[in-house]
């Protein structure tokens, strides 16, 4: 049974695309897909060693070779230019998913949807889609094992989008809909936001700069709770 993050992340690939998904792990995302898709491809990318040998026996295990093609390297460089119209990114930091598609923009000219699940840093998938032309349609939480996940899809679209620095933080969509988990993850960022902040102002040589960011986004907290 996949994870109701990853049937999450699922429910966002577009019926009989071929998807890459990059940091496969166990290819569970791409083999669920695939036993519920007839027309679905997918290419399950991995760094390392352990989880691309587990990739490997998943999809033998269902079937699956001839549709799934489990490939061992770093980020997009598994990809040949124009091979996939999706891309997913899940489970990694924001930070590392946006160097793996800064790094791998050349294969990505095909690509016409990501989706991403960053388990931290949000803030940056948003910022790195919207500024390299895709348009962020839709956003969604999912809580599981005490964590809240964000779920973040970014379409190639014409016209810019253009997000404000508190939209960028809290997500467009999210910020509009605010489902059950936004109220519990902000809550819990603006104590812990309270706690660094406390922490900074006793350090030996404060640093007013980072302090009046993190109140700034305090403040931003208090208005979306509100
Ligand atoms: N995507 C799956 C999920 O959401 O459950 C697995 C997430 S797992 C925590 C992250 C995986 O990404 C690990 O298996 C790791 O080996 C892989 N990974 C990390 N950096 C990578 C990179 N640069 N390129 C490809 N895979 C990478």
């Amino acid at each position: 049974k996949l994870s109701g993050r990853l049937e999450k992340v699922a429910s966002f690939i577009t019926k009989d695309a071929t998807f890459a998904d990059i940091g496969s792990d166990h290819a569970y995302l791409p083999c669920y897909v695939c036993l519920h898709d007839e027309y679905a491809r997918a290419i399950a990318g991995e760094v390392n060693e352990g989880p691309f040998q587990s990739a490997k026996d998943t999809v033998d295990s269902h079937g699956l070779s001839d549709r799934v093609d489990v490939r061992l390297g770093n980020g997009l460089q598994v990809l040949h230019e124009d091979e996939v119209q999706l891309l997913v990114m899940a489970g990694m930091g924001g930070a590392l998913i946006t160097t793996i598609l800064d790094e791998g923009k050349d294969r990505i000219s095909s690509v016409e949807r990501i989706v991403a699940q960053p388990n931290i840093d949000e803030r940056t998938v948003r910022h790195w889609l919207y500024t390299c032309g895709f348009t962020i349609t839709n956003e969604t939480m999912i809580e599981e094992n005490g964590h809240i996940y964000e779920i973040i899809v970014g379409d190639k679209e014409s016209g810019t989008q253009t997000l404000t620095e508190k939209e960028l933080l809290f997500g467009p969509h999210l910020l509009e809909q605010k489902p059950l988990q936004f109220y519990k993850k902000w809550e819990h960022e603006y104590a812990k936001r309270n706690r660094i902040i406390k922490q900074m102002k006793k350090a030996s040589v404060p640093d007013p700069e980072k302090i009046a960011v993190f109140e700034k986004e305090l403040t931003w907290i208090e208005e979306v709770l509100d």
